[in-house]
């Protein structure tokens, strides 16, 4: 079944969802075109994806369907980003019709898009019962990267980020999850498939780690995208026990572990909800992590000018990476309305990156995408809310 959730309550992190390619003005702020999408309330009916692989694929079975069907059904939802049973022109129209009968084909809608012209757009998503999640979509070159939610709000509260201001609402549903790859796919059309994943959006991933894996798998299936588990980014604040618990499963996702600040003291002011977890027990989790899976980590570091972006903070990031299998990735700050956090010069990031890179510790200066849509997590949900 695509709807399992665990509810572990837990510690805190990154974001600003990024990329290689440089950011330019916003464009537009639209109003769905797929507002008239039926939902699970008004019908009752359950989203597809939600009943899960094998039972979809009995479902079929039962209704004299040959295998192949189920792979038509997934294929038009997460490749072509279908949103209709109509739309599914190989299906046979009594086929069509008993799908309609009995199922929606997603149950989340687009509430609005915001595209930047670097590339980036993003998506604020109602669910079923109202809750709203926001995920992005970056494009450069041929590459073409979804930033997923994994959760409505978030329990870690960082201090700098707008989708930790309101806390956990609720975990999303494995199928919730895969609703945000057929949305992106369906704005993306056919000929643009996506082609990585990063686990970065709303929530903390690995608080929400079953539905998520129930998700991902679908996704890499051959039946879904297909995508390969290397193309996929899971990004946590550090929980140690979780990301132990990942490393055991034998799966190949990348892991990208949001530091913030190498010494507890300041990692307290910036991610609350994780001061109980030492930096050290992250640290040894994530060389763990590598040890099993043979996955580099990477380290997220968001800078906040006159926070965390000194010589000093950047000495005591070297000297804890320093001799480990990992590498850095260090990310402007993208300003968030309410707070009075700022974002470092350029000339002061580069001063860290170089100071880092001195012990030894690859080391990115990543550029911000979407910084005018508002793009840093959780702000166009917050608008809409408050508005
Ligand atoms: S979503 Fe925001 S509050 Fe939650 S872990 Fe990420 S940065 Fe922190």
């Amino acid at each position: 079944m695509l709807s399992g959730e665990d509810n572990a309550a837990v510690p805190a992190c990154r974001k600003s969802c990024r990329s290689d390619s440089r950011h330019q003005a916003a464009t537009s702020v639209t109003e769905d075109s797929r507002a008239g999408r039926s939902s699970v309330a008004e019908t009752g009916k359950r989203p597809v994806v939600s009943i899960g692989t094998e039972a979809l694929r009995a479902w079929l079975k039962a209704h004299g369907q040959p295998r192949y069907r189920l792979r038509q059904v997934l294929h038009w939802l997460l490749r072509r980003g279908a949103s209709s049973f109509a739309q599914m022109s190989d299906l046979p129209a009594a086929l069509r019709q008993q799908l309609e009968a009995a199922f929606v084909p997603v149950s989340a809608r687009l509430r609005s898009t915001a595209a930047c012209n670097d590339g980036s757009c993003k998506l604020l998503v109602e669910l079923a019962d109202g809750q709203q999640i926001e995920c992005v979509l970056m494009e450069s070159g041929m590459r073409r990267t979804l930033c997923v939610s994994t959760q409505a709000g978030c329990p870690i509260r960082c201090t700098f980020c707008a989708s930790g201001a309101a806390g956990l609402v609720r975990n999303l549903a494995a199928h919730e999850i895969v609703e945000q790859f057929v949305l992106a796919q369906g704005l993306l059309g056919p000929q643009r498939r996506l082609t990585h994943a990063v686990i970065m959006g709303m929530g903390e991933p690995l608080a929400n780690l079953s539905s998520l894996l129930a998700a991902l798998e679908l996704v890499c299936s051959s039946n879904g995208l297909g995508l390969s588990q290397r193309r996929i980014t899971i990004s946590t604040v550090g929980l140690p026990d979780r990301i132990r618990q990942l490393a055991e499963l034998g799966h190949s996702y990348h892991l990208a572990v949001s530091l913030h600040a190498a010494g507890d003291e300041l990692r307290k002011q910036l991610v609350p909800a994780n001061a109980s977890i030492g930096v050290r027990a992250i640290v040894d989790a994530a060389d763990y992590y590598f040890q099993r899976t043979g996955r580099q980590v990477s380290y997220e570091y968001v800078l906040i000018r006159n926070v965390n972006d000194a010589p000093e903070h950047a000495h005591q990031l070297g000297r804890l990476l320093r001799g480990r299998k990992s590498y850095v990735n260090l990310i402007r700050y993208n300003p968030v309305p309410g707070t009075d956090y700022r974002r470092p010069s350029l000339r002061a990031a580069q001063r860290f990156a170089k100071i880092v890179r001195s012990y030894g510790v690859p080391t990115e200066l990543r550029q911000t995408k979407g910084q005018k849509v508002e793009a840093a997590c959780g702000q166009l949900r917050l608008r809409q809310l408050s508005s």
